[in-house]
């Protein structure tokens, strides 16, 4: 490459400061975050801003995890202890598994991370649907790895055949978001059993079970059955979405020993601070407050159906904390009036659904005001 061309990753002026980022990384697409509120409240100059775009819990922490935050202030001073031992304990027995099953993480993002430098060599495949959370794609981009897509059927319904036929002796990772984010919908329980007993031996489901808690199919699996049952799986969990913990970043893995024996290899001894540690342990103790952050999900998911029914929009029926519904031609200039009224959303374009926007669900008042904005949006821009 001459020194005029440029490459978003390796401009010039930064290439003469250092050396060359690596090659795969040109391929690596930015992720990009909802807004944050302080953000649109200073650009638009606006006193009410809510946030329903990054599918944060809108009764905030378990109050316990904030106690146990403050009662483990003063020890910030020592390492965490790099096993989360405690944790993985209170994990191990909420969820009838072995200690030894379960890796701690700094967000599941993390654990993406650690899968991706675990398993994927250059030239190797992993399999997503379509569309689906873009993390897996940068790990796998990280990697040099190839991503296979295979698109979801009418309805955003999961195919575990289309799935199947997309692994090739390459596939490493078959990633399965469910219920999937963007669209809410998931993988029965008989279909994700199909797809784990037909790979073949070199390949691996990740179950990214991010949303599990506010799924409430019956015919709903979160994959920690097939874990404890001993197939070759990894089930991702996060206390960011129902357990409210987004902002100190700790989620985990559960898979058999063996397998969380590989990943461990990755993972930095310090991976997860101590007062992330102390919060989850709390929180999966505060089972009243996960099952008033699931209460109040499931009663503003309706809140949501009805106005989008009032209002004549399409809708993917949710088992996550947010719905994604048509807004039509008119899509992006009605994200936009919306973050203009005061309302964040997330816009679909990053997912291929320049149509759609995902919306988050809030508190009953959140929705309302969501709601009311809206209907004042598709009346000036009819
Ligand atoms: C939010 C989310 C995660 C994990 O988020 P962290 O905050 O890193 O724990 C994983 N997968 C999906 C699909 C998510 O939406």
């Amino acid at each position: 490459m001459s020194i005029h061309e440029e490459t978003s990753s390796n401009r010039t002026e930064d290439r003469v400061v250092g050396p060359r980022s690596r090659k795969a990384l040109e391929q690596l697409k930015p992720y990009s975050p909802g807004k944050p509120i302080w953000e649109v409240q200073r650009e638009l100059g606006l006193e009410h801003v809510v946030k329903l775009a990054s599918n944060e819990n809108p009764l905030g922490p378990s109050p316990k995890a904030i106690a146990a935050i403050q009662a483990a202030l003063p020890d910030i001073h020592r390492y965490p202890d790099a096993q989360a031992a405690a944790l993985r304990e209170t994990l191990a027995d909420a969820l009838e598994l072995s200690p030894c099953q379960l890796i701690i993480t700094n967000g599941g993002d993390e654990l993406i991370t650690l899968l991706s430098e675990t398993f994927l060599e250059p030239g190797d495949e992993i399999v997503v649907s379509s569309p689906t959370f873009s993390e897996y794609e940068f790990g796998a981009c990280l990697m040099d790895a190839r991503l296979v897509s295979v698109p979801l059927s009418p309805g955003y319904r999961y195919d575990a055949d289309a799935l199947l036929a997309a692994v090739t002796d390459k596939t490493k990772l078959v990633w399965l978001c469910s219920p999937n984010n963007p669209t809410g919908t998931y993988m029965p329980r008989k279909e994700l059993e199909r797809l784990l007993l037909g790979l073949p031996p070199q390949a691996m489901v990740v179950c990214d079970a991010a949303y599990s808690h506010f799924a409430t199919a019956e015919d709903y699996s979160d994959g920690l059955e097939f874990v404890r049952a001993g197939l070759p799986l990894v089930v991702l969990q996060t206390f960011s979405k129902a357990y409210g913990l987004a902002g100190i970043r700790v989620g985990f893995g559960a898979a058999p020993e063996a397998v969380i024996r590989r990943i461990l290899q990755v993972k930095e001894p310090f991976n997860v601070n101590a007062l992330a540690q102390a919060a989850a342990s709390a929180a999966v103790g505060d089972i009243d407050h996960l099952k008033a952050s699931c209460d109040v999900n499931a009663k503003g998911r309706e809140q949501l159906y009805a106005a989008f029914s009032r209002l004549g929009l399409e809708y993917a029926v949710s088992m996550s904390n947010f719905v994604l519904v048509e807004l039509g031609e008119e899509a992006k200039r009605r994200y936009e009036a919306l973050m203009a009224q005061g309302v964040i959303t997330r816009y679909g374009d990053v997912w291929g659904l320049p149509q759609h926007i995902r919306v988050s669900v809030g508190t009953e008042e959140e929705n309302a005001f969501f709601i009311e904005c809206l209907t004042r949006v598709l009346e000036e821009t009819k």
